[in-house]
C-alpha cells in the first residue's frame, strides 16, 4: 500500500472547522470517512489564541485545502484508512475489506483466477 494510491481516490470534506476525507472502494464504491480533525487543533486554544472576531473571518475566505494543516491532516487520514483499504497488486485498484481476499492478498475479482490456476494471465483492457 502506498499513500499515493489513496490520494487519487478521496473526497475532500474539509471545512472551516477542520479536515476530513472520504475514501472510496474502487470495486463496490463503499466509502470510509476519516476521523474529523479540528483546525486549529484544540491544543492551540490557550492564552495566546486570538480573542474575539479579529481572526474569525480569516479562515472563511481561504479554501481548506490550502491551509497549512491540510497536508498533514490528509496523511493522518490516509494512515487511518490504510487499515480499511488495500491495494490489489494485480489490478491496482483500491478495495475495502469486503472486496479484499486476505488469504491471497488480492482483490476478490482477481483472487478466484489465481486460486484456480497458479498463474492466470492478467487481462489488460487499459
Ligand atoms: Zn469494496
Ligand atoms: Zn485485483
Amino acid at each position: 500500500m502506498t499513500p499515493d494510491t489513496l490520494t487519487r481516490s478521496y473526497e475532500d470534506l474539509s471545512t472551516d472547522e477542520g479536515f476530513q476525507f472520504r475514501f472510496h472502494c474502487e470495486r463496490c464504491d463503499a466509502a470510509h470517512v476519516s476521523r474529523f480533525q479540528p483546525d486549529p487543533p484544540d491544543a492551540m486554544d490557550g492564552p495566546l489564541a486570538p480573542v474575539g472576531g479579529l481572526f474569525a473571518g480569516v479562515g472563511s475566505g481561504e479554501p481548506a485545502t490550502s491551509r497549512p494543516g491540510h497536508d498533514g491532516a490528509l496523511h493522518a487520514a490516509i494512515a487511518e484508512v490504510t487499515e480499511e483499504f488495500q491495494e490489489c497488486p494485480r489490478c491496482g485498484v483500491l478495495v475495502c475489506g469486503d472486496c479484499w481476499n486476505r488469504a491471497l492478498l488480492l482483490c476478490q475479482k482477481c483472487a478466484p483466477g489465481v486460486a484456480a490456476r497458479g498463474h492466470a494471465t492478467t487481462p489488460r483492457s487499459a
